[in-house]
């Protein structure tokens, strides 16, 4: 069992509260640094490998410019996003543009960024000529149809909407070189959230052989893997994180017995991340406003699922702990709950705890990735700010508190705070 723990001491987290209030997310500077530098460690006999942080998992350029720092790229999916990694200083092919359903405007911009453009499907093709916005670099994406495995949160690929069949892909790819673009990418995405190695190594397996047939068949050289991302973190305390060092080596080793033999050997690899890098080192901070008990004893929390939607939206587990109580027996059953009106929107359902009295500051774990990133306002919800544990132990606000004159921003209508 790991113990889930947050990188402040008691009194240190209770000054925090003190000087900004509930709810806030927090999150850890050295804690992701070190990460990255463990993923890439991992990839480090691939001498052109790069992982591309997947924007959507936490689109704050605070966080974003911290891993452009170590090295990393940006995965990128719509407009904003493509705005935001320009903004942090992201250029040309440290940007992949991953989207899917794309809109003209976001092919335009990912165009004139330069970046490496990742297609979806096959029918854009045309529509990308036609505009003449063909890039230097593209990429394509391969769904490859049943294969027997695929999780809760992506789907079965055979079901998933995302990429081509392997027609469709041989076809863009002889489609690429008929256009002249020198440099062709291929890319997947079919696991997410996954601590099993076998299917990444699967993944790589797949990806490489499609490379090597391509070779075969059509003549036609890959220059560039993408694996997607999909790792795994464990957001149970009994789960036991990907360990990065066998898959690297494991990706090392079929890079060496499937590549090599066709002439593929400095074919550049890249992963794309963003659950693992930035989830663990995040934390939902709330505190116990409210205790309730009629069939069921609730906690009723100063946050909802504004600030973290996944247990709501898929049931996703997320570790909970009370500040100063890591020592008192898990003795009491509650639902933990928010304040939407929908009653899906509960942090732990059920969960033993010790016991919770109002004022208590509850730590939700794992926050870190698709957290805020995926809030709303339904409900008029106002989403909590953002702070980051410098590595120099200075906390900094990296994003304000939501305000009524945001959520009415888009209206024009009289008497309205704007
Ligand atoms: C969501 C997504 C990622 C990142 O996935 P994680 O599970 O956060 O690693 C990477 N690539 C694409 C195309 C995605 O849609």
């Amino acid at each position: 069992m790991m113990k889930k723990s947050i990188p402040l001491s008691e009194a240190a987290l209770c000054e925090l509260v003190q000087e900004y209030g509930t709810p806030f997310h927090l999150y850890d500077e050295k804690g992701i640094r070190e990460n990255v530098r463990q993923l890439q460690a991992a990839f480090s006999w691939h001498p052109r490998f790069r992982e591309y942080y997947a924007v959507k998992a936490n689109p704050n350029p605070y966080l974003m410019e911290i891993l452009r720092e170590e090295g990393c790229g940006a995965d990128c999916s719509s407009l904003p996003e493509l705005v935001l990694a320009h903004a942090v200083g992201f250029r040309d092919d440290e940007i992949i543009f991953s989207s899917n359903n794309t809109a003209p405007a976001e092919y335009e911009r990912a165009y004139q960024d330069n970046t490496i453009i990742n297609v979806d499907d096959i029918s854009h093709l045309p529509d990308l000529k036609e505009r003449d916005w063909l890039p230097e670099k593209i990429c394509f994406r391969y769904n490859p149809g049943a294969i027997g495995y695929g999780n809760d949160i992506i789907g079965h690929p055979e079901e998933a909407k995302y990429g081509m069949t392997k027609e469709q892909i041989f076809a863009a790819v002889r489609w690429a070189k008929k256009q002249n673009i020198q440099w062709i990418g291929l890319h997947t995405m079919i696991v997410s959230n996954t601590l099993d190695i076998e299917e990444l190594a699967q993944t790589a397996k797949m990806m490489f052989t499609l490379a090597a047939e391509i070779c075969h068949e059509e003549g036609i050289r890959i220059d560039f893997i993408d694996l997607g991302g999909g790792i795994g973190i464990a957001y149970r305390p009994d789960e036991i994180p990907l360990d990065y060092q066998d898959y690297g080596n494991r990706v090392r080793k079929l890079y060496g017995e499937i590549l090599a033999p066709c002439g593929l050997q400095d074919v550049a690899l890249a992963l794309e991340c963003g659950r693992a890098i930035t989830g663990p080192y995040g934390w939902l901070v709330t505190s116990a406003i409210h205790y309730k008990h009629t069939y069921r004893n609730y906690i009723g929390v100063d946050t909802s699922m504004a600030d973290l939607m996944r247990p709501g939206m898929y049931g996703a587990y997320h570790h909970l702990t009370v500040l100063g109580k890591d020592d008192v027996p898990c003795d009491h059953i509650y639902d933990v709950v928010g304040s939407l009106c929908e009653n899906n929107d509960k942090f732990a359902v059920q969960r033993p705890l010790p016991e919770i009295v109002m004022g208590d500051i509850l730590i939700l774990h794992d926050t870190g990735a698709h957290g805020y990133a995926m809030g709303f306002n339904y409900n008029g919800k106002l989403r909590a700010r953002e702070l980051l544990l410098k590595s120099n132990g200075q906390v900094q606000q990296i994003r304000r508190p939501e305000t009524l004159r945001d959520y009415f921003a888009t209206l024009d209508y009289p008497d309205l705070p704007r």
